[in-house]
């Protein structure tokens, strides 16, 4: 059996991430790398959006930058703007692409379809296959988004849709967001923050339909795109083995009130690379521990109250358009916190913190 200084399972955004890191680092000039990945194609099945507060390695893959951004509310519609950090959008194509094109060049990294294929004994094994546990009470962030074309020009591509409130909630947490890449075309979601248990909710196709054709008036369009998915609000089970680091969603880089993980896992990608030396001694890439805590009672109060979610929301875009910025994307400061806090139900909040 073949044997590797190091072993990546899960060639996904995560595994990819890192092996490109350590690959532009020279890291594995003279290290051998396993990459186990179970599918035999890759192709367009993710749009990763944030907004960007750091540098990271895919630049080039960005298909859209946006500078200002609308929020819908049943009473009013808000412009805020996001010049200093704006929002991208990233292909999952063009990354799939541009890593695999780098890796394929090193002789020392390897591509497997099962871990039985590798010698593990003396890797160090970064694992991005997230073992979830299994309570019908924990959220999710699911949804369905479609990528429509439109015979004449029809978006305004400087402005996306970060979040549209203004639609049927059915008792729980709903909203739909539009990503326009040009004036004819755009990435129109439904997303849900709720238990997964209620399949009434997952009528996805319709929910677009309707959006499409009553919301945004547009009756002839063709989809380019289709891409569903589901992000777990919740951390996965931890892994015993000191073995192994995990990374991605399954080392806990998903932001719970929000399903952002993309740049975490840029950041967690870089702290393994610098760290590589000495990797078998170093703490854990965590989400900053204030995160974990606002986030836990945030969600709480969400399974609580799902009915006073859109009005939460309302409030805490009420704050400086740059601090609720900084908040998302875990680059906040005190002030920005307390701006955010502030503007909260106080009494919710109370009752969810005991
Ligand atoms: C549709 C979708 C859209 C998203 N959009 C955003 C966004 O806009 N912004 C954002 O920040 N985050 C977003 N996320 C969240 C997060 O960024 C992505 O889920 C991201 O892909 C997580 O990376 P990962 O490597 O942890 O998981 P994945 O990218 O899912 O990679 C896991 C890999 O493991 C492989 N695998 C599975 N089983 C095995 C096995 N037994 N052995 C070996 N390999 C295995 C899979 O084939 C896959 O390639 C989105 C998630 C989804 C699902």
């Amino acid at each position: 059996m073949k044997e590797f200084d190091y072993i990546i399972i899960g060639g996904g955004c995560a595994g990819l991430s890192l092996a490109y890191e350590l690959e532009i680092f020279d890291k594995l000039k003279t290290k051998k790398l396993a990459i186990i990945e179970p599918r035999t194609k890759y192709q367009r099945d993710k749009t990763w959006s944030f907004w960007k507060v750091i540098p990271h390695n895919f630049e080039d893959c960005v298909k859209k930058n946006w500078k200002n951004f609308s929020l819908n509310f049943p009473s009013e519609v808000k412009h805020l703007k996001c010049e200093s950090y704006p929002y991208q959008t990233i292909d999952s194509n063009l990354f799939y692409k541009k890593v695999l094109n780098k890796l394929v060049l090193n002789k020392n990294i390897k591509f497997f379809n099962n871990i039985n294929d590798v010698e593990k004994k003396d890797a160090v094994i970064f694992n991005s296959v997230a073992s979830l546990p299994d309570h019908k009470d924990n959220i999710w962030q699911h949804f369905q988004g479609i990528e429509i074309e439109t015979p004449k020009n029809y978006f305004d591509d400087k402005i996306f849709n970060l979040m549209d409130f203004d639609c049927d909630q059915r008792k729980d947490v709903h909203f739909f967001y539009t990503l326009p890449f040009s004036s004819k075309t755009a990435l129109i979601e439904t997303t849900w923050l709720s238990r997964m248990n209620d399949d009434s909710l997952k009528d996805y196709d319709n929910q677009l339909k309707n959006y499409i054709k009553d919301k945004l008036k547009i009756e002839d369009y063709k989809i380019n795109y289709n891409e569903v998915g589901a992000i777990p609000l919740f951390y996965p089970n931890k892994q015993k083995n000191s073995n192994v680091i995990n990374i991605g969603t399954a080392g806990g880089m998903t932001r719970l009130s929000t399903g952002y993980t993309f740049l975490n896992i840029q950041e967690q990608s870089k702290y393994l690379r610098q760290n590589l030396e000495n990797i078998k001694g170093i703490d854990n890439f965590e989400m900053n521990k204030k995160y974990q805590f606002l986030d836990k009672i945030f969600l709480k109060v969400l399974k609580n109250n799902p009915e006073k979610m859109v009005n939460i929301f309302q409030k805490m875009f009420e704050v400086n358009e740059t601090s609720i910025i900084k908040f998302l994307s875990n680059k906040s400061d005190f002030k920005d916190d307390l701006s955010i806090i502030l503007k909260m139900p106080k009494w919710t909040f109370i009752k969810a913190l005991m």
